[in-house]
């Protein structure tokens, strides 16, 4: 509930919407009320002056039914204009804010929440959200609203026919409701898991399909996938059920309320109380006055699976990064592009192993060094450390003489280029694939850093030359395309540090040798950190340091 309210708050720049929203659903339901009401009156009046019983100026009621019929269809028309209106403004808030605390995060997030499970509380989570307003908020102030009013109205009439009502309306309006909300919140929350646990699997099953076929597990893997979605049709059925009989029993509750104004005016009309119009005015009435409460059931219903996504979202927003930024005051901007480690120690989590301990590292502005070791030895950590997507427990680790926990974001992402073994390509143009680096670039500056990356020629004989698209992850392009298309990216940047990732990995000779001399050429002048194994990638640095947990030991090269 108080993270529904919180995400409820982040609304208030479009509540003039949604309040909108909420008055035309009101004037929707009060006209509907009044129309058959007043129907009721007019036709039970005619039928009467008809038979000579009375008489009736029928040009003012005829007008007003008119009036009303209108009234309610152009409302309903704005209602749905403006509460739509409102719902995407605040989808579109929800989406911004998220990702702002998204963000921050960085790799570190994926430790704890896997890419499907991210993904999935971005899309399906957030558009859960969209019941906050749409089928919960304004609903329930509209029945609030409109049930004072509809009973005010009766007992004007009779008093025991708006208690009846008010009965009537709070057991359809609010007991059932509840009941379904208790069901229902066990059946959302249980939804909203089962949901996350199939986008979950299924983006795990995309992704390593050529593992799933390689080992045979694709069978398994159907039939785990399957699983989830009847996990997950099993807990809609039980909410559908939940909001069916919720309705049915409204319906009924309804029914029932007609016929006790039936039984409680009749009489009235029978002693000469009461003008007969006003029988079928009030049954009418009372009947149409359900509509006041007609979409709570569904509301209660959608109540556990939108608690369920907001307390997920929070859970991301509220996580706290595992590097703190700078206090913007302090930060400052290296002048120098060395880099020391200093006697630094690192572990993944509290009670883990030292990832790294005790490191130390030295390097020259522009000096290229080159890291070996076992699998496990804390390379990538070591670059992970350097980028900041980690906090370190001891030590120091400094560019220019300043520490890297003293240096903003932006300026570290300025300062440091990567060319790793995957490099993510966007399924758009080569030219705004390599703009991502750079912006403002000039196509000529991307020729220049296409053809230092030696991609020049080969690009030139794409169909659409810099336009051409890339297909999805980078299939259109070979691995060692995409790689020197980072390594272009690296010179369009032009950031003075240069950390290099096993960039040769499974490359065969001929890539290998063309993307070593692009990177001989990105190296020149920056100060570069290389982790790989292979010996044509090694000779590039002037000293190899060999990564080990037990003993650190600089061998040169
Ligand atoms: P290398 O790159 O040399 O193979 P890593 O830096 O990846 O080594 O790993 C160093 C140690 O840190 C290993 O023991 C590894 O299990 C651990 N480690 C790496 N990444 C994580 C992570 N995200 N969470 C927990 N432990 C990790």
């Amino acid at each position: 509930m108080t993270d529904l309210l919180r995400l409820l708050k982040l609304f208030t720049p479009y509540r003039r919407w949604m309040l909108g929203g909420i008055a035309l659903g009101s004037v929707v339901i009060l006209a509907n009320v009044a129309l058959l009401a007043l129907s009721g009156w007019f036709i039970a009046s005619m039928a009467l002056a008809g038979l000579g019983l009375q008489t009736i100026a029928y040009f003012a009621p005829a007008a007003l039914i008119r009036g009303l019929a209108i009234l309610r269809t152009g409302a309903r028309y704005g209602e749905r204009l403006v509460t739509h209106e409102a719902t995407l403004r605040c989808l579109a808030e929800l989406r911004v804010w998220f990702y702002e605390r998204l963000e921050p995060l960085g790799p570190a997030a994926m430790d704890t929440w896997r890419g499907g499970d991210l993904l999935s509380r971005i899309r399906a989570d957030i558009d859960s959200l969209d019941n906050l307003y749409l089928r919960i908020v304004a609903p329930v102030t509209n029945a609030l609203l409109c049930g004072i009013v509809i009973v005010a109205g009766l007992a004007w009439f009779d008093t025991r026919i708006a208690l009846l009502d008010l009965a009537a309306l709070m057991l359809a309006g609010a007991v059932l409701p509840l009941l379904a909300l208790k069901l229902g919140d066990a059946a959302g929350r249980g939804l909203t898991e089962a949901r996350a646990a199939l986008d979950g699997a299924a983006t795990d099953t995309v992704r390593g399909l050529g593992e799933l076929a390689v080992l045979g597990a694709v069978t398994r893997q159907r039939e785990r996938v399957a699983g989830l979605a009847e996990r997950l049709i099993r807990h809609q059925r039980r909410q559908m059920w939940v909001g069916a009989i919720g309705r049915a029993l409204s319906g009924l509750t309804a029914n029932l309320a007609l016929w006790g104004t039936l039984i409680l005016v009749i009489p009235r009309v029978a002693a000469g109380d009461m003008p007969g119009p006003q029988l079928a005015m009030l049954a009418l009435g009372v009947l149409a006055s359900f509509e006041a409460v007609a979409a709570l059931p569904t509301a209660f219903a959608a109540f556990g699976e939108t608690a369920a996504a907001a307390r997920r979202l929070v859970e991301i927003a509220d996580a706290t990064p595992v590097v703190t930024a700078p206090d913007p005051a302090a930060a400052r901007t290296p002048a120098r592009f060395d880099i020391a480690f200093d006697d630094v120690s690192m572990r993944y989590r509290d009670e883990a192993d030292w990832a790294l301990a005790g490191f130390s590292l030295t390097l020259e502005a522009g000096e290229a060094v080159g890291l070996v070791g076992d699998s496990g030895a804390g390379k990538s950590t070591i670059l992970a450390l350097i980028q900041r997507f980690r906090e370190f427990q001891a030590g120091e680790i400094t560019i220019g003489g300043v520490s890297v926990r003293d240096i903003d974001d932006a300026t570290l992402r300025q300062t440091i280029s990567v060319v790793a073994q995957r490099t993510h390509l966007f399924n758009a143009s080569i030219r705004d694939n390599l703009l991502l680096a750079k912006p403002d670039a000039s196509d000529d500056e991307v020729r220049e850093a296409l053809r230092l990356a030696g991609l020049e020629e080969e690009i030139a004989h794409f169909p659409d030359g810099l336009d051409t698209l890339v297909g999805e992850v980078g299939t259109r392009l070979s691995g060692g395309q995409a790689r020197r298309v980072a390594i272009a990216r690296a010179f369009l940047r032009d950031a003075r540090i240069l950390l290099l990732d096993e960039p040769t990995e499974g490359l065969d000779a001929d890539s290998e040798a063309r993307v070593l001399e692009a990177l001989g050429n990105l190296m020149q002048g920056k100060t570069t950190l290389l982790v790989s194994h292979r010996p044509r990638a090694l000779a590039f640095v002037g000293r190899v340091m060999r990564v080990s947990k037990s003993d650190l030991v600089t061998a040169g090269s």
